[in-house]
């Protein structure tokens, strides 16, 4: 693939939904405070019956700390699938809101906690449930498939919720019973999606503002410094950028790709946070961020989540002293939201036994 065969227009969502973007600010901690924290957060992690599952971009100071306590790192779905299958009667939730209300949703007996309930998701505040409802209603004669990160209001008007690793699946066999379909909110994903599937898709105009920061040209340029290492691109990444991956996938998928692809070194367009889980799957390897500054950036977020950096050590000791900071999701809600997370949940299941079945064959 040459430059020349590839689109390195950077785009940008239009007309999007406006909202705050909070200002990145990280825990300053000393050894010694740092210390004294992690003894106190797993002692109180047992004394509480407490389990912590932590997202791949949050700080690893966290996802250390899930790891050393037989707590879990991993993708919303998956924290939320590991809080509901542990024995803990408290889940604590380090990533951002929408991740703990779909543990909430899967979880209904337990206290979800979390340690800072206003850390949102640019994707989830693009997309205000009243609007998207009144979206819905304009069209009814179309499947309603909802990305997991968007809050629990919007997942009970929809028919399908989908992760990064599953939505290309999803569309498929929605695609082979005939059905055309509303998309929400990413619309670069969204994009992905329909160009990899062909579908009728209907996309709502919304962004994470960490991939959307990625650059194409100063990507392009940093390739022709690195001629051998490989591109890995989360598909909620501009065009241009997407078009110029070895390797498009969810974030545990980009992780699969470092410990199994044969090259030393990769590029990597999505969250920093994910080079803990990188770096502990492949340690001889090089991980390289892609560039979200250079002649054409507006960088804001620069490859870190501002909402995850709101999970930190201070805010987790303090949640598990006082109970404070526990999510929300009335049961009447839940009841609906629940719907279409089971729905892919059924569907992903069905997939591993068709699988597991070939395998046997
Ligand atoms: S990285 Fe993007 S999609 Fe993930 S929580 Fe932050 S704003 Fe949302």
């Amino acid at each position: 693939m040459t430059n020349a065969q590839i689109d390195l227009i950077d785009t940008v969502a239009r007309d999007a939904p406006v909202f705050r973007v909070p200002v990145t600010v990280v825990d300053v901690l000393d050894d010694d405070e740092r210390a004294d924290l992690r003894i106190e957060i797993k002692r109180l992690l047992v004394q509480e019956n407490a389990v912590l599952v932590a997202h791949y971009y949050t700080d690893p100071d966290l996802q250390s700390l899930a790891e050393e306590t037989g707590g879990y790192v991993s993708d919303s779905l998956d924290m939320a699938r590991f809080g509901h299958e542990h024995s803990a009667q408290t889940v604590v939730v380090a990533g951002v809101r929408f991740m703990g209300e779909t543990a909430k949703i899967l979880n209904p007996e337990k206290r979800v906690l979390m340690p800072d309930l206003g850390a949102e998701c640019s994707l989830d505040l693009g997309c205000p449930p009243a609007e998207f409802s009144a979206f819905c209603d304009l069209h009814p004669d179309r499947t309603v498939v909802v990305y997991a990160n968007t809050s629990a209001a919007v997942k009970a008007r929809a028919d399908w919720m989908v992760t990064s690793g599953s939505a290309l699946d999803v569309v498929r066999h929605l695609i082979s019973k005939g059905q055309k379909i509303l998309w929400a909110p990413d619309r670069y994903l969204g994009d992905y999606i329909r160009a990899q599937t062909g579908a009728d898709m209907l996309l709502w105009n919304s962004a994470c503002i960490v991939h959307e920061e990625f650059k194409g040209r100063e990507l392009a340029t940093l390739r022709a410094v690195h001629p051998d290492a490989k591109v890995l691109v989360h598909p909620e990444s501009p065009p241009s950028v997407i078009a110029q991956a070895d390797v498009v996938s969810s974030t545990t998928g980009l992780i699969t790709a470092v410990r199994t692809l044969p090259a030393r070194k990769f590029i990597v367009a999505t969250d920093r946070g994910i080079f803990y889980k990188m770096q502990q799957a492949a340690p001889d390897k090089l991980l390289i961020e892609a560039p979200t500054a250079g002649d054409s950036a507006t960088c804001h977020s620069c490859a870190r989540c501002p909402w995850m950096a709101m999970n930190g050590l201070r805010k987790l000791a303090a949640v598990l002293r006082t109970g404070a900071n526990e999510v929300q999701v009335s049961p009447a809600l839940g009841a609906r939201a629940i719907v279409p997370i089971s729905r892919l949940l059924e569907f992903s299941a069905g997939r591993q036994q068709v699988i597991l079945g070939n395998n046997d064959a």
